[in-house]
């Protein structure tokens, strides 16, 4: 997509961020916007980076790394993980993310203590609210020992999921909710702040944004679709 396209289409979806933060009395920037960029060549994250853009998500450790070769004279860049993680890619990820969003095991959350033995990684619990098999996140019921178990480890700043596709905004809805609850009554029991709450993507950041999350991850609306 051509740069000027990007740009018209993140204002758009700032704007509406905005607009839905006010709409449910929370202050605009209450809620960040991280553009999801996987898929998408540097120049489009260049794009969006004019526009204002400065969180961007990225899903593969490899593809991120050669972007953010790419665009190493924007320095302050804010790249998220939002995919999942594998251990053996643990080092490379400390080094070039600012929060790993994709945290759902202890092992994992063990070896990114490890590659970064000297200030605790700021991480999030990815959460598979469906219980589909096929998708990466932990299990609701495991949530309060696994958060127990790391918390030593990694720096716990909240939850991140990913509901089930379902038809848009209201299908999203009750997963959103469901999020919003497990987070403050894990804040609760474990006396953690947990005060980031990641959901929303192009398809219903509203509504997340409505039950409380402060990160929405927005790919397709600001891109455009993705193609291989
Ligand atoms: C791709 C992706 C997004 C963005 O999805 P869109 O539908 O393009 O907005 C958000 N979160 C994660 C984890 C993703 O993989």
């Amino acid at each position: 997509m051509e740069a000027g396209e990007i740009a018209a289409r993140f204002d758009a979806v700032i704007q509406r961020v905005q607009a839905a933060a006010r709409r449910c009395g929370r202050r605009p920037d209450s809620v960040r916007l991280v553009a999801a960029s996987k898929m998408q060549p540097s120049e489009a994250v260049r794009a969006a980076y004019r526009a204002g853009a400065r969180d961007f998500g990225e899903n593969y450790v490899q593809e991120a790394l050669g972007k953010m070769a790419q665009l190493a004279d924007l320095t302050d860049i804010r790249w998220h993980l939002i995919g999942h993680l594998q251990t053996n890619k643990a080092k490379q990820a400390v080094d070039a993310f600012y929060l790993i969003q994709s945290v759902d095991s202890v092992r994992l959350a063990a070896a990114i203590a490890k590659a970064r033995p000297e200030r605790k990684m700021p991480v999030l619990i990815e959460v598979n609210l469906g219980g589909e098999a096929t998708k990466s996140g932990a299990a609701p019921d495991s949530l309060e020992r696994l958060i127990d178990a790391v918390r030593e480890r990694v720096d716990v700043r909240g939850l991140m999921a990913i509901p089930p596709p379902g038809r848009g905004t209201e299908d999203s809805r009750p997963y959103f909710v469901q999020l919003r609850e497990l987070r403050d009554r894990l804040a609760a029991a474990a006396g953690l702040g947990l005060s980031e709450l990641s959901m929303g993507m192009s398809d219903d950041f509203e509504a997340a944004i409505e039950e409380g999350a402060t990160i929405v991850r927005v790919g397709r609306a600001i891109f455009g679709e993705r193609t291989r």
